[in-house]
């Protein structure tokens, strides 16, 4: 028996290396920094679906270009390491390859230390409800499109002003800046006339369902696109919403016009791009990278 079970594990192991990998599916990376988007795609244009497993969730494929696609988000926080993504790509009835990758995460945001500053208790109350209602509104995102387009950035031309993962820090003496967090988001310019005083309308990223606009504390007008399969666009600052929620949106189609509402002082649009519900935070261009034409 106990020989048995040692030879299958001899012949599945080099057939699963032979095929799933290298005849069938490609990944973009196997080593892969904080916040970047790993991308897993069948090499022929096929409706065979495939799934894999990563970090304890189940990704199903979809169609993207006509090909069946697994996007996984790596979370600007995730800890470093090496981490197995293992599934099965469909062939036909009764017939299946095995999946296995190994990555490596590297570093690219350590843990900062932030202490935010300091607000009123009513303020306070107001942001940590509207953090709470995000939150769980993203947790029960559900569109499910037939197939994904590829994305389209939300600016044109799309000129960024911070990037991703820029320090932003409250206290500065001298050389050395103190208490710092993140940048979780781009900022793209948004307005393209001489005084700068002209917003320019704001369009969605790809097809979706509308799930959130309201006017935010420190986010200002901002609109919320579920695109299906867990990946969420939130677009920060307007100065006034094109949609309401519940409505389904084109990719390029105008959300709503850019502004300075919320925590800024110049009209911009600011972007952030979630994965898995909600509970990943990605780089939009990184994300774009990997998605779009
Ligand atoms: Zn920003």
């Amino acid at each position: 028996m106990k020989r048995l079970v040692l030879s299958a594990g001899i012949l599945l192991f080099p057939w699963q290396e032979l095929f799933a990998e290298q005849v069938r599916v490609t990944i973009n990376k196997k080593t892969v920094y904080q916040s970047e988007v790993l991308k897993i795609q069948l090499i022929q244009k096929s409706t065979a679906p495939f799934s894999v497993n990563f970090l304890g969730r189940k990704h199903e494929s979809f169609l993207m270009g006509r090909r069946q696609t697994v996007l996984l988000g790596i979370d600007y926080q995730l800890k470093l390491g090496t981490y197995s993504i293992t599934g099965v790509l469909k062939e036909a009835d009764n017939f299946y390859f095995p999946i296995y990758y190994k990555i490596t995460v590297r570093e690219k945001f350590p843990k900062l230390k932030y202490v935010p500053p300091k607000r009123s208790e009513k303020e306070q109350a107001r942001i940590n409800k509207e953090t709470e209602e995000k939150r769980a509104v993203l947790e029960r995102i559900d569109y499910q499109p037939d197939s994904m387009g590829h994305f389209a950035r939300p600016v044109h031309p799309a000129v960024v002003n911070a990037n991703f993962g820029e320090k932003r820090c409250r206290d500065r003496t001298l050389w050395r800046r103190f208490n710092c967090r993140y940048h979780l988001g781009i900022d793209y310019r948004a307005a393209f006339d001489f005084f700068h005083q002209r917003p320019e309308p704001i369009r969605a990223i790809n097809n979706g369902r509308v799930v959130l606009t309201e006017s935010r504390i420190v986010d200002g007008k901002t609109v919320v696109i579920d695109h299906g399969y867990g990946i969420s666009s939130e677009y920060l600052h307007l100065s006034k919403f094109s949609v309401k929620i519940g409505e389904i949106v084109k990719r390029g189609q105008i959300i709503g016009i850019a502004g300075k509402t919320g925590a800024t002082e110049a009209i911009h649009l600011h972007l952030t791009i979630k994965m898995d519900n909600g509970k990943t935070i990605v780089d939009p261009e990184s994300f774009f990278q990997a998605v779009s034409k």
